[in-house]
This record gives C-alpha cells, sequence and structure tokens, in this order.
C-alpha cells in the first residue's frame, strides 16, 4: 500500500470513529482463570489516531464496583467535553443521558476497563495541546478469589492513569486502596449525608480526609501503616463529597439521566466537581518517571504493565 492510500484509509477511520465514540473494552478480565487480557489492537486504535497520538496525554479514570455510578458521572463527564466551551454543558433539563451507559456494545457488568473511543484535544492556556482519555475500570468485589483480580486491575488503572477518581457510597475504605505510584487519587464520597458535619465538595471533603487519614495509637498496624504510606505514593489527594442525586435517581428503573429527575444540591455539586477534573486548566498531564507520556507511548507502558500483572 502506498502512503497516500495508507494517510487516506486512517483519516476515514478516524471520520468513522469520531462519527461512533462509544465506550470500547481495552482490558478484559476473565472470571474464570482469573486472567486479564489487553485488548491491543482497540487500544492502539485509539491511542494511535494520527491527530493525538503524538500529544501529551491526560488520563482520567474513574474506578470502583459495579453500580457505584462511574458510568452515570462519566457520563457527565462527556457532557463536559463536548460542551467545553458552553456554560450550560451540563445538558438539557429532559435529555437522556448517554455515553457510558451506551447498551448496545458494552455489557453492563462486565469487569475490566472501557476507553472512551474518542479522544479528546484540549488547547491548555500555556499554549500546549493535549490529548485526554476518558476511562471507566469496573472491578468485582463480590468473592474473596476476585479480590486480588480487583486490585490488580485497579492498579493497572492506576499506573496508566494520571487522575483515578475512587467512587465510594457514604463511607471511605482506605483498606482497599493498593501502593502504586499515582499521580492524582480523587476520592469521590457520594451519597454524602452530614453536611453540617463535613460541607459537599471539595473543602469539606478535605477536612473529612484528613480526619479519615489520622494516624491513631489504637489502630491496627496495618490500617496505620495504610494510613502512613497513601501520602508517599499519590503527589496529590483530594476528596469530594457528592449530595445524594435523589431517589429517582437511586431507584427508578425508567430513570434516564435527565436533569429534571436529578436534585438540585447534586447538580450544583456537579458542576462544581467536572471543572474541577477537565477544565483545560487543571487537566493533569500523564507522567511516568518523571518524564511526560503521550498517546504513543501509553500503548506501550499498558502492554508492559499487563506482563508485569500475568507474570
Ligand atoms: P456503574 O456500574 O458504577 O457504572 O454504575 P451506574 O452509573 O450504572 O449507576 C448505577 C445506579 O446507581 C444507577 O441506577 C444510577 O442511577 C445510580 N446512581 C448514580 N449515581 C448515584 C449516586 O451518586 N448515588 C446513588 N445512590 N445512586 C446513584
Ligand atoms: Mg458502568
Amino acid at each position: 500500500m502506498s502512503p497516500e492510500e495508507e494517510e487516506v484509509l486512517l483519516s476515514e477511520e478516524d471520520e468513522e470513529e469520531a462519527l461512533s465514540a462509544r465506550p470500547v473494552q481495552i482490558v478484559v478480565a476473565h472470571e474464570d482463570d482469573h486472567a486479564f487480557e489487553l485488548d491491543e489492537a482497540a487500544l492502539e486504535r485509539i491511542l494511535l489516531q494520527e491527530h493525538v497520538r503524538d500529544l501529551n496525554v491526560v488520563v482520567v479514570s474513574v474506578a470502583g464496583a459495579f453500580r457505584k455510578g462511574k458510568s452515570f458521572l462519566l457520563d457527565f463527564m462527556l457532557r463536559f467535553m463536548y460542551n467545553q466551551t458552553s456554560c450550560s454543558w451540563l445538558g438539557g433539563h429532559e435529555e437522556p443521558l448517554t455515553g457510558f451507559t451506551w447498551r448496545g456494545g458494552c455489557e453492563r457488568e462486565t469487569t475490566g476497563i472501557l476507553a472512551w473511543s474518542e479522544v479528546f484535544v484540549v488547547d491548555k492556556p500555556d499554549g500546549s495541546k493535549v490529548a485526554v482519555l476518558l476511562i471507566d475500570t469496573q472491578g468485582a468485589f463480590d468473592s474473596q478469589s476476585t479480590i486480588k483480580d480487583c486490585a490488580t486491575l485497579f492498579a493497572l488503572s492506576t499506573m496508566t492513569s494520571s487522575v483515578q477518581l475512587f467512587t465510594e457510597y457514604g463511607r471511605l475504605a482506605l483498606e482497599e486502596i493498593y501502593e502504586k505510584p499515582f499521580q492524582t487519587l480523587m476520592f469521590l464520597i457520594r451519597d454524602w449525608s452530614y453536611p453540617y458535619e463535613h460541607s459537599y465538595g471539595l473543602e469539606g471533603g478535605k477536612s473529612f480526609l484528613e480526619k479519615r487519614l489520622q494516624v491513631k495509637q489504637n489502630q491496627h498496624e496495618e490500617l496505620q501503616n495504610v494510613r502512613k504510606h497513601i501520602h508517599s505514593c499519590f503527589s496529590n489527594i483530594g476528596c469530594f463529597l457528592l449530595p445524594h442525586p435523589g431517589l429517582k435517581v437511586a431507584t427508578n428503573p425508567n430513570f434516564d439521566g435527565r436533569l429534571t429527575d436529578i436534585d438540585d444540591d447534586f447538580k450544583t455539586e456537579l458542576v462544581n466537581l467536572v471543572p474541577i477534573l477537565l477544565s483545560p486548566e487543571n487537566l493533569v498531564e500523564k507522567e511516568i518517571g518523571g518524564s511526560k507520556v503521550t498517546c504513543r507511548d501509553l500503548v506501550q507502558y499498558f502492554k508492559a504493565y499487563m506482563k508485569i500483572y500475568q507474570g
């Protein structure tokens, strides 16, 4: 094939990619034999697209167990990415939420790592262009044997992301966090119901986290160690307290994500949270060993990390 032909093919592919943006499974966890598999072709189709492959990459990953509202949150993150310039990025009142919740191609209960097929190109205030990759990491916490798999999966997504959100409902289980070199770790505590003790948002989250990270004399040694270690692993740790989204979101099987069905408090905090993670001035580029990583490099790191965990 001549270089011209190749170019034409690539750009047609890119075009198609943009038209049919969707979640793509890049790591599959096989629960029967506890093996992980990287879909290298899928990863390469996403990260080696001509217009992004040489840009530094920002990898924002949302991790957590099944039904912790990851897709719900990611769909709002997508709305922000697609409507950056608009102050009404949150969307129309009656508009159903789409994106990672998209049913056609992705099994809802699949354990593994999903990436949004469209990599966003963003201009940072310093004039540089970065590529933003959104990732959904779903573990299963259902039996003893899957705890190790889950740890492996989260470690993998941690090592490959620059910002990781860890979703929890109403509590913070530090015991489930593993020792890996993070850049930014944000605990996202959902259904927070004590705003009079720690207010919603980043400030309340900070004071709550400080309290939870305190090392106390009467704590079990292991718990003390997790608390001591966490600071040496992450250059930046935050916590955000989100209110309950309302009963329609939590319990109505026909809820389709439209804003009218979501509590105002929740929407207010969502409008604060998403730009903290995704606005151009806040984007954190992925670094490994102190150097920034391009999309092309990230493919290699994914492959290398997979080997480590398979060995
Ligand atoms: P995922 O499996 O982690 O991707 O979870 P989903 O995004 O599919 O959400 C699972 C369920 O939780 C859905 O019924 C959502 O409407 C609901 N949900 C989303 N966010 C929240 C939240 O903050 N609190 C509660 N209680 N439910 C939520
Ligand atoms: Mg999901």
